[in-house]
């Protein structure tokens, strides 16, 4: 839409301009003129700024005092609505709310082409879940490996596929396998995303923990996956949202949007810069609260993704213990860490989801290694209503719910 409004302007000024310097030529002449009114209106239609350069150029001279004042002042005008429209085209902002990965997904994004972004978001978010990351989806790129890991053929990876499988490989090996790719047959086994969650028998557990393990998966430089075991399975689930918010950030930085804060469920990115400057305030959830109250927020900037796990997202009750959907790939049950929810912060979409399910199966002390190497920080919240934050983010978060208290060490 603004390329056609340049160039209806370059046209328009262009005709302004020409028009002077045939105006004074037939002036020269003495033949007919081009009545100054024609003049004004190609100035009222915005071609004041050709029609004033070609009175310099041409030396063309009126005696008109209309136009003589008359187009400066249309000038200026159009000049003050020009900046006035640049200035609300600037600070638009375009909100959605609607489903996707399985969750509720809200984006506010700032600026020119806001609109076209938000109107991208879901088929963007859908074409990712059910065509590459979703275990669950019988079309997806994962899916298709599951197969063939199912046979124990070797897989051959999209670049971009080996980029994040290479990526998610490191993030379990560096967090010592808390975070595990290939735990999806013990979650199955739980079935606590499914109708009738249950605690498994010990027995067939220690069985179907064979069944996984990172380190039987190995990806080759040239692309190749291949498993030293058939019947492994891939669930990104750990990491989806996380890289779902890093091909918004890029798809964002494409259309030149100037900010944006889009939530996918427990992974929020923050891109860019609001109109004024200011920094994104990010509520965190309250882990015993209702979804949507927030324990705390923190100020954020720039381009941030914000993960956050907890054991409030999927889980069941039995005889007062919580049975929650992040396991520990050790012993096969739900992680217990002494944590109820952690958040990360890291500029990588991926490694923040990623770190975020390691953290907290690792509990806090030994996640502190692990953030620094990846440059990231976090908010711990503990069983006992504790907040602990690492350095980076001690000044940025502000807590609002006085049942929790923070802890600085
Ligand atoms: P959510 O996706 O619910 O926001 P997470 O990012 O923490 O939260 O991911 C949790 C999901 O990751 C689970 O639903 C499950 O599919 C998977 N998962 C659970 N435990 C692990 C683990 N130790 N390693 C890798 N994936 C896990
Ligand atoms: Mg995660």
């Amino acid at each position: 839409m603004w390329k056609i409004g340049i160039l209806y302007l370059l046209l328009i000024n262009l005709a302004g301009f020409l028009s002077m310097g045939i105006d004074k030529r037939k002036a020269q002449k003495q033949k007919w003129r081009i009545p100054e009114k024609v003049l004004f209106l190609f100035a009222i239609l915005g071609g004041s700024t050709g029609s004033l350069l070609g009175m310099y150029t041409f030396r063309h001279k009126t005696k008109h005092r209309q136009f003589v004042i008359g187009i400066p002042v249309i000038l200026v005008l159009q000049l003050l609505l020009a900046g006035f429209l640049i200035y609300r085209n600037m600070t638009a902002v375009n909100h959605y709310t609607g489903i996707g990965m399985g969750t509720v997904v809200t984006a506010d994004v700032y600026g020119r082409d806001s609109k076209q972004a938000v109107e991208e978001l879901p088929a963007l978010i859908t074409e990712l879940n059910d065509h590459v990351l979703s275990w669950r989806e019988p079309e997806s790129s994962i899916s298709y490996l599951n197969q063939q890991l199912q046979e124990e053929k070797d897989c051959r990876l999209y670049p971009e596929e080996q980029v994040w499988l290479t990526e998610a490989w490191k993030l379990c090996e560096d967090s010592g396998g808390a975070l595990d790719i290939t735990l999806r047959p013990v979650l199955d086994l739980w079935g606590i995303e499914g109708e009738h969650p249950a605690i498994p028998d010990g027995k067939v557990l220690q069985e179907t923990l064979e069944k996984t393990g990172y380190t039987k998966l190995h990806i080759s430089e040239d692309g190749n996956l291949t498993a030293d075991q058939a019947g492994m399975t891939l669930d990104l689930g750990a990491l989806g949202k996380g890289i779902t918010c890093d091909k918004i950030a890029e798809r964002l930085e494409t259309m030149k949007i100037s900010g944006a804060v889009v939530s996918i469920g427990g992974s929020i990115l923050t891109y860019g810069k609001k109109p004024d400057g200011s920094a994104w305030n990010i509520g965190i959830q309250d882990p015993r609260g209702e979804q949507g109250t927030a324990v705390g927020y923190l100020k954020v900037m720039d381009n941030t993704v914000v993960s956050t796990s907890g054991d409030y997202e999927k889980y069941f009750m039995e005889n007062g213990v919580r049975y929650h959907h992040i396991m520990d790939p050790v012993t096969g049950y739900p992680a217990d860490s002494g944590l109820v929810s952690v958040t990360v912060l890291c500029s990588s979409g991926i490694d923040s989801d990623g770190l975020s399910t390691a953290c907290f199966v690792l509990g806090r002390e030994k996640s502190v290694e692990l953030l620094e190497k990846y440059g990231a920080e976090a908010v711990f919240i503990t069983t006992d209503k504790k907040i602990y934050l690492t350095d980076g983010v001690t000044d940025e978060f502000q807590l609002v719910n006085p049942e929790y208290s923070i802890v600085s060490e």
